[in-house]
């Protein structure tokens, strides 16, 4: 009579510590790998609507500087913007925080895949009609807002003279988001403050969107220029990655009342007296 509870109790200790080191291993893996979930993400604000027309990206020759962490950002963000800056003839700079070489991965090669992800970049900028490219070679998955990241953009800020700010929104993050991406967006606006950028912020892979470029017209293009970065997207993960920015492209643009047609997203904040 005795012994049977202890043995029920002995089996549900055992399978109680089968539960908490699977928890634990799945924690760990969660925390090492960069995707993140924002678990609480609350409502985001209702911020009143922006013209796109009223910030200045689409005058001819604006001064953009684009801010991303990976080679492939541009084209899966803001593949479509980039084509319709590249027709209003506007001066852009993008700057690649991170190489994008997985080096969190152990037995990677993060050399040869920074070497192939620059080389796309490259030719995928040319392409968007991109002016010059940085690359700050920063640790890819492990990216921090750092003294040292912003230290390394504040020059970006200081020698091109933006009028235009595009990057991460690093506050109003999509419940499911790369750690990297929040900390560029984090890094980017820091930078700007610092070195007393002026202009508009326009932010993407946000939650709270007050304006958007109807890219419907250069679509077509933008969804192609996604397969440049072939060691990232080709054949079917490819056709998947193209659904995947094509749904929320039409979807962004339904929000706006814009059924059929495909936007790109942006927050957009005006720093300072603008221009
Ligand atoms: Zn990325």
């Amino acid at each position: 009579m005795r012994r049977r509870p202890r043995g029920w109790r002995g089996f549900a200790r055992a399978v109680g510590s089968v539960i908490g080191l699977t928890g634990l291993g799945l924690l760990g893996v969660y925390l090492w790998q960069p995707q993140r979930i924002e678990l609480f993400p609350g409502e985001p604000p209702n911020l009143p609507p922006v013209r796109l027309g009223d910030t200045g990206l689409l005058r001819p020759g604006a001064r953009v500087l684009l801010v991303t962490a990976h080679p492939d950002d541009e084209a899966f963000y803001v593949g479509g913007t980039l084509l319709r800056l590249r027709e209003t003839g506007a001066e852009v700079r993008l700057v690649v925080m991170t190489d994008g070489d997985k080096g969190y991965y152990p037995l990677h090669d993060a050399r040869a895949t920074a070497r192939i992800r620059r080389q796309e970049q490259l030719r995928a900028a040319q392409l968007f009609g991109i002016r010059s490219v940085r690359f700050l070679g920063l640790p890819d998955g492990r990216l921090q807002p750092s003294e040292e990241a912003i230290r390394k953009l504040e020059p970006e800020f200081r020698e091109f003279q933006p009028e235009i700010l595009l990057t991460f929104d690093p506050e109003h993050v999509r419940r499911v988001y790369h750690r990297d991406h929040r900390h560029a967006g984090l890094a980017a606006v820091e930078a700007a403050r610092r070195s007393g950028f002026e202009g508009w912020m326009l932010l993407f892979s946000t939650r709270a969107a007050n304006t958007g470029l109807d890219a419907s017209d250069v679509w077509d293009e933008a969804q192609r220029l996604l397969g440049v970065h072939a060691s990232q997207f080709s054949g079917p993960r490819l056709a998947y990655i193209q659904s995947m920015v094509d749904g929320r492209a039409r979807e962004a643009a339904r929000r706006m009342g814009l059924e059929g047609r495909r936007l790109e997203p942006f927050r957009a904040i005006r720093v300072g007296d603008g221009r």
